[in-house]
């Protein structure tokens, strides 16, 4: 089912040290409530914002970063709505010029390659925030509010409705996030650095705007739901209505939102306090002189430099830019066989990873620790498979991958005399699995299979199968005598 999707995504600009509009910091996550505030973010009367110029040159970076055009001048306008996390009952934000207009990101999914074009860019502050005591609105008798929050800038990017199903909305999330990383502006894996909201359709129905999506998986499972829900409905011979939804990550569906009906009259107009500034040409060209590697120009760097195919080169980069830097710190270290370094970590590290949190990857696992399984491995000290066994050790515990060799008892037995004496245990206590591979060479992997056992998976499997098949040339040639 073909559905038409767009996407609201609000990022904080968490790389500014104060807020839009004020000198408190921006740094508020993990402070006691009220503690970053001043009079211009509680709205006190008198008190007059002054823009910061960092939040002005980050948002002209995104826009850049993503094809668009910017705006010859900076204007804010008033969007006026009263809830409690707003002290000044309107909020400052651009509505008739947004900073940026226009751009695209490239897409790609299942290997087809697309273009999702961006609408507009909004340079705003965000509102502060409401504390529930019992964590919910629904079983708390009072609500407190902290407007630490209040007036830290915010990126509203808005895309066209260009996303056809719900793999497309997450990898353009996915990019996105990334573009964002790169650019240095956005940490956004904090809690609540990017928020979306999703508007979908079907054909024949209405647009619906499903709120309050937390991640960029979820974004995938809410879009997905309601779909169906909306094709079902339509099935059936009933009608989708334009309304608001909120998405209910605990019961994987999508509620009706204490319904608007009707398009709310914002009273949007120029704030006063803050009339036009021109952006100079200048400063928009020294920004695009200045803007860093972009994801796409990374994965095709990788590919250059370290020979890595790109699927996996994209993985390293879409994932988070911390992986992609994480895999290059590796072979900095240890540049041999880039390859086989890339797909140890997207294909063993990662996958002891869960909920997409990748925090313990650079938090516990260092890049000392990728480079010595690497060195182990081509030293001969440890086997394929033991290297892919020490992941879940690393990952889980941050051990050092020498140490862990020497406690998990996993040297391997490449000594070839050592080997030879197994190889020859074994024959002697399985005449009948001798006498078989010598008339059939698919009984030999039995015979490799008892000696990896006997060494508890510490042999060498190719040595172990030369060895095996060097015995039964001894043994038909008259060499070796069995019991
Ligand atoms: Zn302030």
């Amino acid at each position: 089912m073909k559905a038409r999707i767009g996407l609201e995504i609000h990022v904080q600009l968490t790389s500014l040290k104060t807020k839009l509009f004020c000198r408190c910091s921006a740094d508020y996550r993990g402070a006691p409530p009220n503690t970053h505030v001043c009079p211009v973010c509680l709205g006190l009367p008198g008190a007059l914002p002054v823009v910061n110029r960092k939040a002005v040159e980050h948002a002209i970076a995104v826009c850049l970063a993503l094809n668009g055009e910017v705006a010859d001048e900076l204007v804010f306008e008033r969007k006026h709505y009263f809830y409690p996390d707003l002290p000044k009952n309107y909020q400052i934000t651009q509505y008739s010029k947004p900073i940026c207009r226009g751009g695209y990101v490239e897409i790609e999914v299942r290997g087809r390659a697309k273009r999702v074009r961006i609408r507009r860019i909004n340079l705003e502050e965000d509102p502060g925030r409401l504390v529930y005591p019992t964590g919910s609105p629904l079983t708390s008798p009072y609500s407190l509010v902290d407007y630490n929050r209040s007036g830290v800038a915010l990126l509203e990017i808005v895309t066209e409705p260009d996303m056809e199903e719900p793999e497309e909305a997450a990898a353009f999330l996915e990019k996105l996030r990334s573009i964002l990383e790169h650019l240095g502006v956005c940490d956004c894996g904090l809690e609540g650095a990017m928020r979306v909201d999703a508007n979908v359709s079907v054909e024949g129905g209405e647009r619906v705007e499903v709120k309050n999506i937390g991640s960029v998986s979820e974004v995938e499972r809410a879009l997905r739901y309601e779909i169906v829900r909306q094709a079902s409905l339509l099935r059936q011979g009933g009608r989708v209505r334009r309304e608001t939804r909120h998405w209910d990550p605990a019961r994987k569906v999508t509620v009706p939102a204490r319904a608007k009906e009707y398009e709310e009259d914002y009273r949007y107009m120029p704030d006063p306090n803050l009339p036009p500034v021109p952006i100079p040409a200048e400063l928009v060209e020294k920004i695009r002189a200045q803007l860093p590697e972009l994801p796409d120009e990374r994965v095709k760097r990788l590919v250059s430099e370290y020979g890595i195919d790109r699927r996996t080169a994209r993985v390293l980069v879409y994932t988070a830019k911390a992986l992609a830097d994480f895999f290059e710190d590796v072979v900095r270290l240890y540049p041999r066989d880039p390859q086989r370094t890339a797909n140890y970590i997207v294909n063993d590290l990662l996958g002891w990873l869960k909920d997409e949190d990748l925090k313990p990857l650079y938090t516990r696992v260092r890049p000392e620790h990728v480079a010595k399984v690497m060195r182990m491995l081509d030293e001969g000290l440890i086997s394929i498979r033991q290297a892919k066994e020490l992941a879940e050790h690393i990952v889980k515990h941050g051990a050092d991958p020498a140490d862990l060799v020497e406690k998990l008892g996993m040297r391997r037995i490449a000594d070839e005399e050592r080997l030879r004496r197994v190889v020859e245990e074994v024959f002697r206590e399985n005449p009948k699995a001798v006498r078989d591979a010598l008339r059939k060479p698919k009984a030999v992997n039995f015979l490799v299979g008892m000696v990896m056992r006997k060494t508890r998976g510490q042999a060498d499997p190719q040595l172990t199968r030369r060895l095996v098949e060097e015995m039964l040339e001894a043994v038909r040639e008259g060499r070796l005598s069995l019991p």
